[in-house]
């Protein structure tokens, strides 16, 4: 039987639940010291690794202490300093759910959303994720990713929410796709 948008919505706070009594540590490795950091370091990693986020934000956060200051440079200036980055600041991006492989990956295996597009599965996700949950949950199933829901093998077994994924090996006997 189709799952209706509200069982849903009450499967998404139950994994919500199980996965931050699974990863306590879950927690963002991007340097920043109040939300409007947060936000610039998350959409400058979208190109490059954590680490190199963390380079680049110590002297950008320094220089640029307010979102009047970015306005401030000319695009150029702005351009050089994030440039290790790979990234051109998208400025104006709404907060909403951070959409990497694993937050992909695992929304496809939990059937949170069908859609392929990282725009289009932030959508589906702000729907049904609580919006206080937003920022947590992308940390959740990253960690969940990177330990137990595996590109290539993922450890059902132990798997918490197991039994609210219908992708699971056990269920299905196959791997489900990455
Ligand atoms: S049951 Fe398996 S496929 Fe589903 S979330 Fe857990 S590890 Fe991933």
């Amino acid at each position: 039987m189709r799952e209706t948008k509200s069982q849903l919505k009450e499967r998404t706070e139950k994994i919500i639940k199980l996965l931050k009594r699974a990863h306590p540590d879950a927690k963002c490795a991007l340097h920043h010291s109040n939300a409007f950091e947060l936000l610039i370091a998350t959409i400058l990693s979208a190109q490059c690794t954590d680490e190199r986020v963390n380079k680049v934000t110590a002297d950008l956060f320094r220089k640029y202490r307010k979102p009047e200051d970015y306005l401030k440079v000319p695009a150029t200036e702005l351009q050089e300093d994030i440039r290790t980055t790979g990234f051109f600041v998208a400025y104006g991006k709404a907060e909403g759910v951070v959409v990497d492989t694993h937050v992909s990956r695992l929304s496809h295996r939990l059937k949170l959303t069908k859609q392929k597009d990282a725009g289009k599965i932030e959508k589906d996700l702000m729907e049904i994720v609580p919006r206080k949950n937003w920022i947590e949950f992308a940390h959740l199933l990253i960690f969940h990713g990177r330990r137990i829901c595996k590109a290539r093998r993922p450890l059902c077994e132990p798997c918490v929410v197991e039994e609210l994924c219908p992708s699971s090996i056990l269920k299905t006997g196959k791997v489900p796709k990455s």
